[in-house]
């Protein structure tokens, strides 16, 4: 058995059984469903071979993790000019602050944050219907992912509409900067189908492949985006991927990351492998409590920290 396949089995074994799962999120209250047991694992490494555990093909909400890819959408539609929109510093404040948006004349601190992610959905929503940005968004999950199964979860859009008072204001806070150019209901709409994508860590892992691997699909050679730009969304997920628990996902895992309210976390180990993982309950800062402990004893048992061994 390779290192890494024991590795991942091993740590799989041990957040099964650990009682310290974490609060599954509730304000969604389809989030709240979701039974808190649940915990899956996959690593895609540089050959392409995968190494999974646990509930890995059970699709969950990726909620947040979709801005990555929505990030990278709006990049390859206006370029850099779309750092004029939405900052990239860490915020210190949690996923749906508003507090900086008024010192900061309604630019988000960066695309990560709901208010950043809001501005990023606008972009991608210019020149288009809200069904066609969808569409967009949808395929290149699709694409990247190599699997046209993926699909929206509805029930759980319509449970964040429905309950979308704080990101209604930070939405409206922005529109009265300017910041927003579309209707910020189509807007706001976008954005909850988007972060209700359902995938399982298999379907995720695979789908950031081209970020572990300078922009370049390894399995066809496909260039998704250049290296530099592979490079610095990287550096956004590390710097602002866990909202104000970012520095202490650097600190204990060391590795460009991206959660979401659903439990799952998004990271990548640049050059060597693209990692997906879920676990429902999360800790106080929203990211998820026993995905971050287990990417910590990956990260360290590998030696793949960015940081150094
Ligand atoms: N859709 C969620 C929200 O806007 C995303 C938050 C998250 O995953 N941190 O609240």
């Amino acid at each position: 058995m390779s290192k890494l396949n024991q590795v991942v089995t091993e740590i799989v074994e041990e957040m099964r059984a650990r009682e310290d799962r974490g609060i599954v999120a509730s304000y969604i209250p389809e989030l709240g469903r979701v039974d808190p047991q649940n915990f899956g694992m996959t690593v895609i490494d540089a050959e392409g071979s995968l190494y999974s555990g646990g509930d890995c093909e059970t699709p969950f909400s990726i909620q947040s993790i979709s801005k990555v890819f929505t990030l990278t959408l709006a990049l390859g539609k206006i370029g850099e000019r779309l750092w004029e929109r939405v900052g990239r510093e860490p915020s210190g404040s949690p996923f749906n602050s508003i507090v900086q948006l008024e010192a900061e004349q309604g630019i988000p601190r960066n695309p990560f944050i709901n208010a950043g992610a809001i501005a990023v959905t606008d972009v991608i929503l210019s020149g288009s219907q809200p069904r066609e940005a969808l569409g967009e968004i949808i395929r290149f999950m699709q694409f990247l992912a190599d699997d046209s199964s993926i699909i929206i979860d509805h029930t759980v859009a319509a449970s964040e509409q429905q309950h979308r008072y704080r990101n209604s204001a930070l939405a409206n806070y922005m529109k009265s900067y300017g910041v927003l150019k579309n209707d910020v209901e189509k807007t706001l709409g976008v954005y909850f189908h988007h972060c209700a994508i359902a995938m399982s860590c298999r379907q995720l892992a695979m789908a950031a492949r081209f970020l572990a691997h300078a922009g370049l699909n390894p399995a066809t050679g496909c260039s998704i985006v250049i290296p530099d730009r592979a490079r610095r969304i990287n550096a956004v997920m590390l710097t602002c991927g866990h909202y104000d628990g970012s520095g202490e996902f650097a600190y204990r895992v060391g590795l460009p990351g991206k959660s979401g309210v659903g439990g799952g976390i998004l990271a990548v180990a640049p050059g060597l492998a693209s990692i997906a993982v879920w676990s429902p309950g999360l800790d106080a800062a929203g990211n998820s409590h026993l995905g971050r402990i287990a990417l910590e004893r990956l990260s360290q048992r590998m030696g793949w920290s960015i940081f150094g061994p």
